[in-house]
């Protein structure tokens, strides 16, 4: 689905229009950001990024042979206890820019061969994400732009990205409410993780479109498996056949390492074993699920080190 530029401005808008009062996200904080007011995320209205850099650690049709173009942005609308990205997805700050400059970052990326622009946690900054993207577009961006959320959003602000969005990477990541609100602070993820899939399918269907070995459009749907919890994995398995279909590509991760915050907690400090991993992706098989893409266990600590990364240069 193509948008024009009539379509686009009113789509941009409409998105400015959902920060004051914010209701971006399921968690509704209704303050005005553009005011400067800042509600559960803590960001007002500004870009705020960690790092941007070509990343080879995506699913292979996202990595490509040069990487994608991903950009982390700084903080989240979840707070998960066992965050793997927990360096930048507490935190507020990082370098602060405007659309414009967004803009030239993606086409930075673009000029370094990147198969994507791969917008990590983009949930509470995705006004100003996709006016970046817009302009960007302008300028000569031509390579996919990928969604990669934490699961937990809402419905009316993805049908706002018609026609913008080329892949969504949304994660799934509760199939028991009662762990989403355990673990991550939220009662209602499933209600709302279910919605959102479902708008991503009707914007850009249910498979993912591979050309040359890359991704062009689509969705991949990631579960990270959590130890002593297959049955949370079983029920999102569940979940996403329901309410999709088997279809749709899955990206079942084995990556778990305990964080600091989570290496006490009686399930969640410890790796995931090899046998609980193999339940999941054998259950996914008997499921029907057709395309599944599934990593080794590993031993290893497999956190990304955010402050050892190479400092990218976008100027
Ligand atoms: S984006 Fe941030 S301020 Fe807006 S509703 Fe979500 S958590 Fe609250």
């Amino acid at each position: 689905m193509e948008m024009d530029q009539q379509g686009t401005i009113k789509a941009l808008d409409a998105l400015k229009r959902m920060m004051s009062p914010c209701v971006l996200c399921p968690r509704q904080c209704r303050i005005d950001r553009v005011a400067g007011e800042k509600g559960f995320c803590g960001l007002a209205a500004e870009i705020v990024i960690s790092e941007a850099m070509p990343h080879h650690g995506e699913e292979p049709p996202l990595s490509g042979t040069h990487g994608a173009g991903t950009v982390f942005f700084s903080s989240c609308n979840l707070r998960c206890l066992y965050c793997q990205n927990h360096q930048i997805s507490r935190q507020t700050t990082g370098q602060v820019m405007d659309p414009e400059g967004l803009a030239r970052v993606m086409l930075r990326l673009q000029e370094l061969g990147c198969h994507n622009i791969d917008a990590v946690t983009p949930t509470p900054q995705t006004p100003l994400i996709m006016a970046a993207l817009s302009s960007a577009r302008h300028q000569g961006l031509t390579i996919p732009f990928i969604y990669n959320c934490g699961g937990y959003e809402a419905p009316e602000t993805i049908r706002m990205l018609a026609g913008m969005v080329e892949i969504y990477l949304p994660d799934m990541k509760y199939g028991r409410d009662d762990l989403a609100c355990q673990f991550s602070g939220v009662k209602d993820y499933t209600v709302h993780a279910v919605a959102s899939l479902r708008e991503m399918k009707a914007q850009v269907g249910d498979v993912l479109e591979v050309v040359d070995g890359v991704a062009r459009r689509g969705i991949l749907i990631r579960h990270l498996v959590l130890p002593g919890l297959t049955d949370n994995s079983f029920a999102v398995l569940e979940m996403v056949r329901q309410g999709l279909s088997t279809q749709v590509p899955l990206s079942i991760m084995s990556q778990y390492t305990p964080t600091a915050q989570a290496q006490r907690h009686p399930l969640l400090g410890r790796r995931l074993y090899r046998e609980e991993y193999e339940k999941v992706v054998n259950y996914a098989l008997e499921l029907g699920f057709e395309q599944l893409f599934i990593q080794q266990v590993d031993e290893r600590n497999l956190l990304p080190d955010f402050e050892k990364q190479a400092p990218f240069s976008w100027e």
